[in-house]
């Protein structure tokens, strides 16, 4: 199996997402503190790019995602607009920091 540059470009990518959340979970406060400030708003701003892509139109239709022939028929708003809510807002019982919940839509 080939390595190409974008498989080894998601792979560095992958790495570094999983050791930020291993040194969010088990370096010291210092380290954790350290990477909130330097780290996250780089992810915050890396989410939000891809949020605004995928934001909703008027008529809740991806402007990224409809470009494709067979979007009229998906569900508005896109899976990656969804997800990224869901992700964000859902979060399991065990989470430290208590959040919003969604709420249920209509
Ligand atoms: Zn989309």
């Amino acid at each position: 199996m080939s390595v190409t540059v974008f498989s080894q470009l998601d792979r560095s990518l992958h790495e570094h997402l999983d050791a930020l959340v291993r040194l969010a979970s088990t370096g010291d406060d210092e380290t954790a503190a350290e990477l909130a400030r330097t780290e996250l708003p780089r992810v915050v701003a890396v989410v939000e790019a891809l949020l605004d892509e995928h934001t909703p139109d008027e008529h809740g239709r991806c402007p990224t995602c409809r470009t494709r022939w067979w979007s009229r028929r998906r569900p508005a708003p896109c899976r990656a607009y969804l997800g990224a809510q869901l992700c964000l807002t859902v979060v399991g019982e065990d989470s430290p920091v208590p959040r919003k919940r969604l709420r249920s839509v209509g």
